[in-house]
């Protein structure tokens, strides 16, 4: 092909606002794939500060999302790009399996329509279970049936960002922490940046803020019909032996009407055991306490916050509950393994999912990225994003036009 000596690739100086594992990701493939020159702003003092260092650790196979989704493709390759990269870099990868376990005959129709789903989706190794095999994988586990996931696995997310930065440093570009993002324009073709005292020109911007999105957007002029809703995710961990009760991953049968999976026990990279999350309406945005109320005023004054809550009044309340009690939690655990009690459980540190909310009210359930001038926000980025990061990075490196002179 002829090429056009006034239109040539020049290096690109692009800006990634997070230093999670989605704008690490994205810093590194940007830098891989089209040779740029990144920077990565980050507010916090270390990387993953946020979700990225607060989750359940899953590196989910694909099962609940809709087929042709961007959860559902992107959350496939992500696990082959995460399960790659983590064995290139020795890092911890362990596929433990899931069990979706049906506790009464109503939740069979869910569960057999999961299965479906997840073949649709190419999850390898999906099997139905009835109540005496599902025995044979968690053998102190109880229910009708299960649908069993044996790749579904185990990783260390926050070890994953932190290779990330490095890979970004040395493929030559840079990860500044404590460099809050504060204001930011396009101006003269660039994309002018204020963080922390420093000002940055980037010939683009990639914003990968989690549960800040919605502040970066607002600096970059970009309103749009969603908002950032925070749902705390508490846990508690299982005390000594009862650890030794659970092998892999239990998770109930989903709630369809929400994108969050309901308590699961969860075996952790660490050998510990997670019970947990719930999801309570936060009114903070890294809102990690039920006395955190500092964003009331943005959270409550989006009309999404209002008709999802009409909309979900009595799951928002069983949640509250859940939150409040302690005996909810161990009845969540007790359904898929009986033989825990009160005694088997203790507080462990939660995690604040960043979910976009649309002004209807309706949980937006697909990941989405928006692409405005020469900014781009990823603008809903929950479960699975971690374990899609790698892809997601791919996607977004994939619809930002390359810079041509
Ligand atoms: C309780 C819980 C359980 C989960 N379980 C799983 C799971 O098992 N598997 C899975 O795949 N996913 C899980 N997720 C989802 C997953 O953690 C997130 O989807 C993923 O971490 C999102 O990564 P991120 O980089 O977009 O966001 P984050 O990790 O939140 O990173 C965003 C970064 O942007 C920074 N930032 C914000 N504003 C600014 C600003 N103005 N200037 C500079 N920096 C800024 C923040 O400090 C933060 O470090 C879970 C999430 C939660 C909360």
């Amino acid at each position: 092909m002829a090429s056009n000596a006034e239109n040539h690739l020049v290096t690109e100086k692009i800006g990634v606002v997070g230093a999670g594992i989605v704008g690490l990701a994205v810093a590194r493939e940007l830098a891989t794939a089209r040779g740029a020159e990144v920077t990565v702003l980050e507010k916090e003092g270390r990387v993953g500060a946020h979700q990225t260092g607060h989750n359940s650790g899953v590196v989910h196979a694909g099962i609940y999302y809709p087929p042709g989704s961007l959860k559902a493709r992107l959350c496939r390759e992500g696990v082959a790009l995460l399960k790659e990269y983590c064995a290139a870099y020795a890092l911890p990868y362990e596929e433990v399996g899931k069990l979706v376990v049906a506790t009464s005959g109503a939740e069979r129709p869910r569960l057999a329509a999961l299965a479906e789903r997840a073949r649709a989706n190419g999850v390898p190794g999906i099997a139905e279970l009835d109540a005496l095999a599902l025995r044979e994988i968690e053998p102190h586990a109880v229910g009708v049936a299960a649908v069993h996931s044996p790749h579904t696995a185990i990783c260390d997310f926050p070890a994953v960002a932190r290779r990330l930065a490095l890979d970004v440093a040395e493929l030559g570009g840079s990860v500044r922490l404590a460099h809050p993002v504060r204001a930011l324009r396009e101006r003269a073709g660039k994309v002018e940046v204020v963080a922390g005292r420093r000002r940055f020109a980037f010939d683009r911007l990639v914003v990968c803020a989690g549960l800040g999105t919605d502040a970066v957007a607002r600096m970059a002029g970009a309103g749009g019909d969603v908002r950032i809703v925070p749902f705390r995710g508490e846990y508690y961990a299982l005390r000594g032996k009862a650890r030794e009760l659970v092998r892999g991953l239990i998770y109930p049968v989903p709630d369809p009407r929400y994108p969050f999976l309901g308590v699961h026990l969860t075996r952790r990279i660490d050998g510990g055991v997670l019970v947990g999350p719930n999801a309570v309406l936060a009114m903070a945005y890294e809102g990690y306490r039920w006395s955190n109320f500092g964003n009331v005023r943005q959270i409550l004054g989006w009309p999404g916050t209002l008709r999802m809550a009409r909309a979900h009044w009595r799951t928002g309340l069983k949640e509250v509950y859940g939150s409040l009690v302690k005996d909810a939690f161990v009845m969540a655990a007790r359904r898929y393994v009986p033989e825990l009690g009160p005694a088997d459980l203790e507080r462990a540190p939660g995690g604040v999912r960043a979910q976009a909310v649309a002004r209807d009210g309706g949980l937006v359930d697909d990941f989405v990225v928006d692409v405005r001038g020469k900014v781009v926000l990823v603008r809903n980025a929950p479960s699975p994003a971690a374990t899609s990061s790698l892809a997601i990075a791919r996607h977004i490196a994939g619809i930002v036009p390359a810079l041509v002179r």
